[in-house]
């Protein structure tokens, strides 16, 4: 790719400004469009593991990430009223897992990310791509010429819905509510998931704040904020969290969602991230995969000859992890979000006296894992 090669970025999320870091890097910076005016503070927690964590190492965002996160000693597993199932430790001499808010992480990529880059509160309103280039109409009614155009736009994708046609986007009956406050009740230095009915909270402590996820399984959808449900959720999955419920604070709510795309790229457009292949929250891998796309698409841009040929050979590499990281994610939660009793105490007794949690984390992070 050629210093003066156009690329596009629709959406500045994790995907979005990575890869704007990464081509700033290499003498390229792109356009990124954001169709948000300002940067929200609202979301949720994050576990970024090792792909994730080499892609803000690799764009010196790793300390301002680390600075606002938590670094756990172990990744525990807890069942019926709080009952600790299993307890990976993690690997002592290196981070392996991070967690992070989303809108911490997020400010730390902005980092990377010169701010001459970025247009705000700006969306494509029509995609056309065209023999040699892409031409985009805006919402505000300008327009521009690209060599490129990268669809970094999340599970609602535009460049998704406008210019690829083989893909579809699973519902769940699976909501989840996020709440960051400030608390004392004491949660440990693990990260924690902890399974109810049909249900999973996430805990972690982050300094003075404790990052709390739920996620549960609702016959109807709620109106949002829904926080009736989120309480009975949280009664219901016991443990440390109706008290991490004493809080003004709003919660996060939405629904759950995974994105499967036939293809990523078609011409000279291209999808990253969520925009690609959203995954079920429940991996806790989806910045990290969204990162990875990133890293590889940058790399291939910087060495192949054609943009075709980059864009072909990053979904090439791509899609391997993306399917395994789908595949488990769906078995995941499928095992998480079991409400049958009977189930649940099977499926209990085999995280217990099996080693099947610690096979899970190593599969995560590599060697390292010890088990309590
Ligand atoms: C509750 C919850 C918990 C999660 N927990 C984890 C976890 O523990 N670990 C993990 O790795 N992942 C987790 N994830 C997933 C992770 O957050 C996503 O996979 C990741 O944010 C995807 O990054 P992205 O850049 O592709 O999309 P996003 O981060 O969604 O960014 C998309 C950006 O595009 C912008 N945009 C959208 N449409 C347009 C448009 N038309 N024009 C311009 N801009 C547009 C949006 O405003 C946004 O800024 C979780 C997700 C949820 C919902």
């Amino acid at each position: 790719m050629s210093a003066d090669t156009d690329v596009l970025v629709v959406g500045g999320g994790l995907a979005g400004l990575a890869l704007g870091g990464y081509l700033a890097r290499q003498g390229t910076p792109p356009t990124i469009v954001e169709q948000v005016p300002d940067w929200r503070e609202s979301g949720y927690g994050i576990g970024l593991w090792e792909g994730g964590l080499d892609v803000l190492a690799d764009l010196d965002c790793l300390d301002a990430a680390g600075d606002r996160a938590a670094d756990p000693e172990a990744f525990a597993v807890r069942g019926e009223g709080g009952r600790l199932l299993a307890r990976a430790s993690l690997p002592a001499d290196e981070t392996s897992l991070l967690v992070v808010h989303r809108a911490d992480l997020h400010a730390a990529l902005r980092g990377a990310v010169p701010d001459d880059c970025l247009r705000m509160g700006t969306e494509p309103t029509r995609i056309e791509q065209r023999r040699d280039d892409v031409r985009v109409t805006f919402d505000d009614g300008s327009t521009g010429t690209f060599d490129l155009v990268v669809g970094a736009d999340g599970v609602h994708s535009t460049v998704r819905e406008r210019c690829f046609d083989d893909w579809t986007r699973r519902e769940y009956d699976t909501y989840v509510w996020s709440l960051w406050p400030r608390q004392d009740v004491d949660v440990g230095a693990d990260m924690v998931s902890v399974w109810g009915p049909g249900s999973e909270g996430f805990v972690a402590r982050v300094g003075d704040r404790v990052g709390f996820n739920l996620a549960a399984r609702l016959d109807s959808p709620p109106a949002p904020p829904a926080r009736d449900a989120l309480r009975d959720a949280a009664d219901a999955v016991g443990w440390k969290l109706p008290d991490l419920l004493e809080t003004d604070d709003e919660p996060f709510f939405d629904r759950v969602r995974d994105v499967s795309c036939e293809r990523w790229h078609r011409d000279r457009v291209a999808l990253v991230g969520d925009a690609a292949h959203a995954v079920h929250p429940i991996s806790g891998m989806g910045a990290s995969l969204a990162l990875q796309d990133a890293r590889v698409l940058a790399q291939e841009l910087a060495t192949a000859g054609r943009v075709e040929t980059a864009l072909a050979r990053y979904e090439r590499r791509r899609r391997p992890e993306v399917r395994r990281v789908t595949r488990s994610a769906r078995i995941e939660a499928a095992v998480t979000f079991v409400e049958s009793p009977r189930l649940r105490g099977v499926r209990d007794w085999v995280v217990e006296h099996t080693p099947l949690f610690e096979l899970f984390v190593e599969s995560q992070v590599g060697d390292g894992v010890g088990v309590f």
